[in-house]
C-alpha cells in the first residue's frame, strides 16, 4: 500500500534541497528548525492516522487510478460520500493539532484540476487531463504532499495583471520551448509549501483576451525546483519555540505555516503542464478550487473549535467558575456556533455533484455560505473563550519564573485556582488559550478564516451569483397574485 509512515515523510523532506529563508537567514534544514518543524508535526498528523486503524477509514479511500487505498489527501473524490469524509477527517485533525495542517490545499488543487483539465480537453481536444491522470498516479504511489498554490501578490488590485507596471506580480509563463515553459512570479500566503514534496500551482483570478494568456498556466514541479525561494512568514509567538520553554508555546507540537514563495524563471516540462493560455478556464480553476476549500473550512475550523470548546470548559472548572448559568450559556453558544459551520460543511458535502470529469464536486454555494460563515463564527467563538478564561492568559509570567526559586513559590502560591486543580496544569491551560486566540494556532484560526479560499466579498460574489434570486422573485410573486398566473390545482 502506498501509504508514507511519519518517519518516511520525515525523512523524504530532509533529503530535498529547499532554498528558505527565516529572518534574513537561510535555513538549511528546515523540518528541524525548532520554529518550522511544529508546522512539518502538523502535516505529519495525515500520515499518522492513515496507519491509525481507528482513523483509517476517513484517513485513506480506494483510488480507482492505481487500484489501491491511498491517503485521502491525494484522493480524486468519487462520491458524496468521499466529500463527507473528507469534511470529518479535517474536523478530527483540527481536533489532534488544533491548528491548520495544510495538506487540504493540495487535495483541493488535485481535485480542481481533475475536472477542469477534462474540460479544457472537451473544447480544444488538448490531453492535459491524461497528463494530469499520470501525474495523479506518480503522487499517489508516493504519498505526496502536495501544496496547491493559488494567490499572487497582486500589485495595484484596480488593475489587470497584464496593466500591471511590473507583470511579475501575476505568475505568468516567460518562456516556451520545445521541452516546456519557463515561469515567474510570486505565490503569496503559502499555506503549507516548506512541508510539501511538490506545488501544483494556479491562476488566481479569471482570466480574459490574448494579452491575459501568459497568466492562464497550471503546472506542477517539485517543491525543491531550481529557481524556488521561501521566505517563512512570521507568526505571533513563533520565537518562543526558540528561547523558551515548550510550556510557554501553549501548543508547543504544532503550528501552521505560511510563506512567501518566489518563482524565479522556474523550467516546467510539457508533462507537468495542464493549462496554458486557455484563459476562459481560469475562472474555473479558481471557483472550482474556492468552493472545495469553502468546503474544507466547514471541517478544519470545526475541528479547531472544538478544541476551543474544551478549552472554556477546562478553564471555566480551573477557575470555579463552571457552575456559574452565564458561563453554561456561552459554552452552549459556542457549540451552536461551531455546529453551524459543521453543518455547512455536511451539507454542501452530500449535496455534492458528480462533474463531466467523473469526479464529485460540492454544492457551490452552500460551501460559500459555509465560509461566509467561518469569516464570522470562529471570531465569536474565540471571543467568549477570551471571556471565560478571564484576563491571566495574556497578563501571564514566564514558565522561567514559575520554575524560578523564590518568585516561583511566591508564583505558584498566588496563581492559584480551585482547590484540587494543579497550579502549573491551569498555567499550561492559559498559554493555550493564548496561543488559540492571539498566538500561532490563532493565525489559522481566525485571521485565515477570513482570508483563506477567498476574502468574504469573494464569497458574497458567489453566493449572488449562485442563488438563482429570479426563482425566489417569482415565488413571491405567484403568492401575491401579482402578473401572469400559472394554473395549478392543488386536488
Ligand atoms: Fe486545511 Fe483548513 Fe489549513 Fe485550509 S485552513 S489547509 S482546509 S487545515
Ligand atoms: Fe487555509
Amino acid at each position: 500500500m502506498p501509504l508514507k509512515t511519519v518517519k518516511e515523510y520525515l525523512n523524504s523532506l530532509r533529503a530535498m534541497k529547499f532554498e528558505v529563508y527565516f529572518r534574513g537567514e537561510r535555513i538549511e534544514n528546515p523540518v528541524d528548525h525548532p520554529v518550522i518543524r511544529p508546522s512539518v508535526n502538523a502535516v505529519a498528523m495525515t500520515y499518522a492516522l492513515a496507519h491509525n486503524s481507528k482513523y483509517k477509514d476517513l484517513a485513506t479511500a480506494y483510488s480507482p487510478f492505481v487500484d489501491k487505498y491511498v491517503n485521502r489527501f491525494t484522493h480524486i473524490h468519487q462520491s458524496t460520500d468521499d466529500l463527507l469524509k473528507k469534511v470529518e477527517l479535517l474536523r478530527t485533525i483540527g481536533q489532534l493539532t488544533g491548528v491548520c495542517f495544510q495538506r487540504c490545499v493540495g487535495m483541493d488543487g488535485l481535485n480542481a484540476v481533475y475536472a477542469v483539465t477534462y474540460e479544457i480537453d472537451e473544447k480544444y481536444g488538448t490531453q492535459y487531463h491524461q497528463r494530469f491522470i499520470n501525474y495523479l498516479k506518480y503522487v499517489q504511489e508516493n504519498d505526496l504532499v502536495v501544496d496547491g498554490a493559488m494567490t499572487d501578490p497582486k500589485g495595484d488590485r484596480g488593475l489587470r495583471p497584464s496593466e500591471q507596471e511590473d507583470k511579475d506580480l501575476y505568475l505568468r509563463v516567460v518562456k516556451e520551448t520545445e521541452e516546456g515553459i519557463v515561469v515567474r512570479g510570486a505565490k503569496f500566503h503559502q499555506t503549507g509549501a516548506i512541508n510539501s514534496h511538490e506545488i501544483l500551482v494556479m491562476p488566481t483570478i479569471s482570466l480574459k483576451g490574448e494579452e491575459e494568456k501568459p497568466y492562464a498556466v497550471s503546472f506542477a514541479v517539485p517543491s525543491d525546483s531550481p529557481g524556488i525561494v521561501y521566505v517563512y512568514g512570521r507568526q505571533p509567538s513563533d520565537l518562543r519555540s526558540l528561547y523558551d520553554a515548550p510550556e510557554d508555546c501553549g501548543n508547543p507540537k504544532f503550528a501552521g505555516q505560511e510563506a512567501v514563495v518566489i518563482f524565479n524563471d522556474v523550467f516546467v516540462p510539457w508533462e507537468r503542464v495542464f493549462m496554458c493560455g486557455e484563459v476562459e478556464f481560469a475562472g474555473n480553476l479558481v471557483e472550482y478550487f474556492a468552493s472545495y476549500h469553502r468546503q474544507s473550512y466547514g471541517g478544519c475550523k470545526v475541528g479547531v473549535g472544538d478544541v476551543l470548546i474544551g478549552a472554556a470548559a477546562n478553564i471555566a472548572e480551573f477557575n470555579g467558575v463552571d457552575k456559574a448559568s452565564h458561563i453554561k450559556d456561552k459554552i452552549v453558544e459556542m457549540i451552536h456556533l461551531n455546529e453551524t459551520i459543521f453543518s455547512c460543511g455536511v451539507a454542501c458535502s452530500c449535496l455534492g455533484y458528480k462533474t463531466s470529469a467523473g469526479n464529485y464536486m460540492v454544492d457551490r454555494l452552500l460551501a460559500n455560505v459555509c465560509k461566509q460563515n467561518v469569516t464570522r463564527m470562529p471570531y465569536e467563538i474565540a471571543r467568549l473563550l477570551q471571556d471565560i478564561a478571564g484576563g491571566l492568559f495574556v497578563t501571564m509570567p514566564s514558565w522561567k519564573d514559575l520554575e524560578n526559586g523564590k518568585v516561583g513559590e511566591l508564583l505558584q502560591k498566588y496563581l492559584v485556582g480551585k482547590k484540587g486543580v494543579k497550579v502549573k496544569d491551569r498555567v499550561k491551560l492559559m498559554r493555550l488559550i493564548e496561543n488559540l486566540t492571539l498566538g500561532r494556532s490563532a493565525v489559522g484560526y481566525l485571521p485565515e478564516s477570513m482570508h483563506g479560499a477567498g476574502s468574504p466579498q469573494a464569497q458574497r460574489i458567489m453566493i449572488t451569483r449562485l442563488a438563482d434570486i429570479e426563482k425566489k422573485k417569482k415565488f413571491a410573486l405567484r403568492l401575491a397574485g401579482i402578473g401572469e398566473q400559472e394554473n395549478e390545482r392543488l386536488e
